[in-house]
């Protein structure tokens, strides 16, 4: 569940360059380029911008149902609640694993602004949140610390990856996380998540996608 691709980054500048998968298959970015073309798109504002929008239509849709004493919203923490990106920039935009578990256990990824606007909005209906992430066992006391510095200082429970629950797809782990929810009594409104693995599966309710450019999870 932990492994990131790196060759994300040479598809998301084909994408953020607007060159065509199809002709990328004869001509792939030069690394170089496709870093640039990262950094450009998180730092020029971009990024920010279509977060608004995402969040924007989010709550235009949760203040238009009907809520319940247990209606929850589910998180994803990195690239969702939290931005890594600052630390992946200052690696080069690289994964290595030992370095990736230290950043965990620093505790000091910012909040996403706009994901943190949709948290504030949600604790002001009295819409529990939970958060539901693939980071193991291991950092969770850096993992709340980081959250509650940050802002999100509200949340009914952090549940995070078992020892024998890592090598799980990560669709198939919050999914059977979700179900578990729900047979507790919660009713799931919404998740928000920057990979496709955070919104498979039932019991999703609304299906909040945020960018990311940054890798991909299995
Ligand atoms: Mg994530």
């Amino acid at each position: 569940m932990k492994k990131i691709f790196f060759v994300c980054l040479i598809c998301a500048a084909v994408s953020l360059t607007g060159c065509s998968i199809n002709s990328s298959l004869n001509r792939i970015a030069n690394l170089s380029v496709a870093k640039n073309a990262v950094q450009n798109y998180y730092e020029s504002g971009e990024y920010d911008r279509e977060c608004a929008k995402i969040i924007d239509e989010a709550i235009e849709h949760i203040s238009k149902i009907k809520i319940d004493p247990k209606s929850a919203v589910v998180f994803d923490i990195d690239e969702t609640a939290l931005s890594n990106y600052q630390y992946t920039k200052s690696i080069g935009f690289g994964y290595i694993p030992k370095l990736w578990d230290e950043w965990m256990h620093e505790g000091r990824a910012p909040a996403i602004k706009e994901t943190k606007r949709f948290y504030d909005y949600l604790i002001s209906k009295n819409i529990h949140v939970i958060f539901l992430t693939g980071r193991d066992e291991s950092v969770r006391e850096a993992t709340r610390e980081n959250l509650i510095e940050q802002g999100y200082a509200k949340f009914d429970t952090l549940i995070m990856c078992s020892k024998n629950e890592l090598q799980l797809p990560s669709a198939q782990f919050k999914t059977t996380k979700r179900n578990e929810l729900v047979a507790r009594g919660y009713e799931i409104i919404a998740c928000i998540g920057d990979q496709a693995g955070d919104l498979a599966g039932g019991n999703t309710g609304y299906k909040i996608k945020l960018p990311d450019y940054l890798y991909l999870l299995d």
